[in-house]
């Protein structure tokens, strides 16, 4: 699913590595190329315009810590914005009502007897209901016998009048006999042509007219793309409906429908189907479609993680410490306790892309921060704020201290000297073979 978008996408943010910083000059590149996949992807091309202009004003906007690169955040942004542009949360189905009434619209084809019965099974099973199916198509025997076979398949009661071509009047009826048999919930499945005709659009508003439905959702097969959006925008027009049912998610569809038809009929996409057994049907989260559109999601939650956690106010501070030379143990222990707050050792490195799979059978032991914190904490104040005071003895009193050894205090001493020196290379920017 998506496939093709993703790896658009995904080369798009590549032109932003090595930048320092998100510019009107280096942005213009990356959101040429998000707009062509989105295009390519089969979106309005209006919806793809709109879309990268929010992304560039908020890129432009934001602030790039200095722990993050350029391409993660846009990463990170890109990601928020198809998440809002699919509706930001999931919205649930109405089932208020004794009995809630569902009714279904769309197109033949689109899969809506396939969702009436995935739809009953859903709610039978998860949320305790009683639903009664109805087969409101008059105009194929092989409809109303579809329906009975997947009723049969999920064990859900099927409503039928052959022969009465009246298809409010069959409408009515079920809900009298729901409310006669205890049926709490109504799920009424319509006759659908292949394309959009007055008669079949006559027929479900009088339906909706005459039974007052808690709930109209409109059913589209997303392998139709922009087809899907303009038929979705005339059954609106006509029913107004509650929400959008997409089909067909497990086919290679490129995804415009899913992208575009939210903000086509600022109605919220409901649920997604993803093949052809009773089972496979999702709640929408645009959350999460967004994650797999992208296929980044842990470069998405690195990047939360960082700006929930870092302190830009300490790190401006430390490298001011750092430029002086002046980079202590409490500096050191600070530094630590940041890295510590953004979760475990593995987890944080096994989001940075390439990094994970690499890490896979590695041990990265969160206590390597436990003896190094306590040999910090068994220094006294004033040898923290001047690690050159610690000589021999006082290192030894450490390392009795931390129940460590004089080697391991030795070990972390060095290390310390060392990252000081690097430091204070980097921020004068004389480290060797970089240039500034
Ligand atoms: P209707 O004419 O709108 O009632 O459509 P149907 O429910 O009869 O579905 C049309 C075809 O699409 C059937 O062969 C279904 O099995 C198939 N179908 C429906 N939903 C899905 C889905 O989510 N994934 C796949 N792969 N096939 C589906």
């Amino acid at each position: 699913m998506f496939e093709n978008l993703s790896d658009r996408l995904e080369r798009s943010f590549k032109i932003l590595k090595g930048q320092g910083t998100i510019t009107e000059i280096n942005v213009a590149e990356t959101l040429k190329e998000i707009r062509k996949a989105l295009i390519e992807a089969d979106v309005n091309y209006k919806v793809a315009k709109t879309f990268t202009d929010d992304v560039k004003k908020k890129a432009l906007g934001q602030n790039v810590l200095t722990s993050l690169q350029p391409g993660q955040l846009m990463v990170k942004i890109v990601h928020d914005e198809l998440a809002q542009l699919m509706g930001g949360s999931s919205v649930d189905i109405n089932l208020k009502g004794s009995p809630a009434v569902i009714l279904m619209s769309g197109l033949q084809g689109s899969g809506k007897t396939t969702f009436s019965g995935k739809l009953a099974n859903l709610l039978k099973s998860k949320r305790g209901k009683n639903p009664l199916l109805v087969a409101c198509d008059i105009y194929r025997p092989a409809a109303i016998e579809q329906l009975k076979v997947i009723g049969g398949q999920i064990n859900v009661p099927v409503y039928a009048e052959e022969g009465n071509m009246n298809a409010v009047q069959i409408a009515q009826h079920a809900v009298k006999f729901a409310k006669q048999n205890n049926h709490d919930l109504v799920i009424i499945d319509t006759a659908g042509r292949l394309a959009i005709d007055e008669q079949m659009m006559n027929e479900i508003a009088n339906i909706k007219a005459a039974i007052q439905p808690q709930e109209i959702l409109f059913v589209v097969d997303s392998m139709t793309g922009q087809d899907a959006v303009n038929t979705a925008k005339e059954f609106n027009e006509r029913l107004n409906f509650d929400g959008v049912i997409l089909t067909k998610l497990d086919g290679d569809t490129r995804g415009g429908a899913a992208l575009s038809i939210r903000s086509v009929v600022t109605k919220p996409i409901k649920f997604v189907g993803t093949g052809e057994k009773m089972d496979a049907l999702d709640t929408f989260y645009p959350e999460r479609m967004a994650d797999r559109i992208l296929g980044m999601g842990d470069i998405v939650s690195f990047v939360e993680r960082a700006q929930e956690m870092y302190d830009e106010e300490e790190s401006r501070r430390l490298s001011k410490k750092l430029a002086k030379n002046q980079f202590d143990f409490n500096d050191f222990l600070s530094q630590l306790q940041q890295i510590k707050k953004m979760g475990n050792l593995k987890d944080i490195a096994s989001m940075i892309p390439g990094v994970g799979k690499a890490l896979k059978d590695v041990e990265l032991d969160d206590n390597v921060f436990k003896s190094t914190e306590s040999i910090i904490y068994s220094m006294t104040p004033y040898e923290r704020e001047r690690p050159d005071s610690l000589n021999g003895s006082r290192r030894q009193r450490i390392a009795r201290g931390s129940g460590t050894s004089i080697q391991e205090v030795n070990r972390l001493l060095k290390q310390f000297d060392d990252m000081r020196k690097m430091m204070k290379m980097v921020s004068q920017n004389k480290m060797p073979g970089r240039k500034k």
